[in-house]
């Protein structure tokens, strides 16, 4: 393979790894990778550096945008241009290329079995904080003076200047279920981006409302990036394709942090039926001897999904953590 498909994965802290390399080979050319590799920088920069015109290089960028392989800046006048920062970006953008061979989501999908896991270990031990956190479904939380707006899924969609969907990456790749793929809610600026590269579909206030109910009935989990403000995105992920909870779930390791909120359950009113044990992702809920449902707080990610379909409406959401538990920024 070229050498410059491996510097192009070292930019990103990956050029140890076997696959990312193959990647970025698979959907840029090699001029495309020289100019990659040149970044940041506008397209008379590029064009300067490169000994190209300026229109050559004007081309190329908007093929690279749509690619997923660069993110504009309209800070400057002309914008600049720069790759990726990291393994997200890059995994998130590329996989939604839309001429993506099914050899290239093949190849994303075997990187995330193989590679994956031992990178995330890496990134957990090396970041203060993870950069996900969950926030509850709408209609379980009930001390809504608690509720803060960036966890409060209502609040956060009617506040938006924005709102589309894309296909969500992980199930695109990994279709190991069938849950709902266009469920990717993309808000303000990562909508925009989404609609400007044609992977996003424009959705309504109503709409955006109608897909997170749909998820969260269907057993998704809602998830944020870890910090106080949701101006990015809304994942509603499974328990199975997704590139955060299987991490956790098998491997124990810490990609993703809990809501603020713990599900308690009435033994008065729960009945034993167990479906709320098989709605947890986490193994958080299990039977006492008399056959009532009770949940283990050190297990429960807050993520509300037990509430949603008791029959018997047993299930409350309870505040287990201070509001300065989110973190200002994203660490990292
Ligand atoms: S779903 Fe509700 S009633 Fe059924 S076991 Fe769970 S808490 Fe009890
Ligand atoms: S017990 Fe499980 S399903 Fe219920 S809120 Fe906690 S993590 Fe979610």
């Amino acid at each position: 393979m070229d050498a410059i498909y491996t510097e192009l994965a070292k930019r990103i802290g990956l050029g140890h790894s076997q696959r990312i390399p193959r990647l970025f080979e698979m959907i840029a050319g090699r001029e495309e990778a020289e100019m990659l590799l040149r970044m940041p920088g506008n397209a008379p920069s590029l064009a300067e550096k490169l000994g190209h015109d300026v229109e050559r290089v004007e081309t190329a960028l908007e093929t690279l945008f749509v690619k997923g392989l660069v993110f504009p800046s309209a800070k400057t006048d002309p914008p600049t241009y720069r790759m990726g920062r990291d393994l997200v970006q890059f995994h998130d953008a590329t996989i939604l290329w839309p001429g993506a061979p099914q050899a290239f989501l093949d190849l994303w999908q075997d990187f995330m079995e193989v590679e994956w896991p031992e990178v995330a270990k890496q990134y957990s031990r090396i970041v203060p904080r993870p950069f996900t956190r969950v926030i509850p479904v709408g209609i379980t939380v009930q001390a809504k003076s608690h509720v803060l707006a960036y966890e409060d899924v209502e609040e956060i969609i009617n506040s938006s200047k924005s709102l589309s969907v894309t296909k969500c990456t992980c199930r695109l790749t990994a279709h190991k279920c069938d849950k709902e793929l266009e469920a990717c809610l993309q808000i303000n600026r990562a909508a925009d981006y989404s609609l400007a590269r044609g992977t996003g579909r424009k959705l309504t206030k109503d709409q955006a409302l109608d897909l997170v109910r749909r998820c969260e009935e269907e057993g998704l989990i809602h998830v944020v990036m870890n910090k106080q403000s949701v101006d990015h995105f809304i994942c509603n992920c499974c328990s199975c394709c997704c590139q955060t909870m299987p991490v956790l779930i098998q491997h124990n390791v810490s990609v993703i942090e809990p809501s603020r909120f713990a599900a308690q359950i009435d033994p008065e009113l729960c009945t034993g039926c167990e479906t709320c044990l098989d709605r947890c992702f986490f193994g958080a809920i299990s039977l006492t001897p008399d056959q009532t449902a009770q949940v283990d707080e050190k297990k429960c990610m807050g993520c509300g999904l037990c509430q949603v379909t008791c029959p018997s409406a047993a299930v409350t959401m309870k505040e287990v953590r201070a509001k300065d538990f989110i973190p200002e920024k994203l660490f990292g």
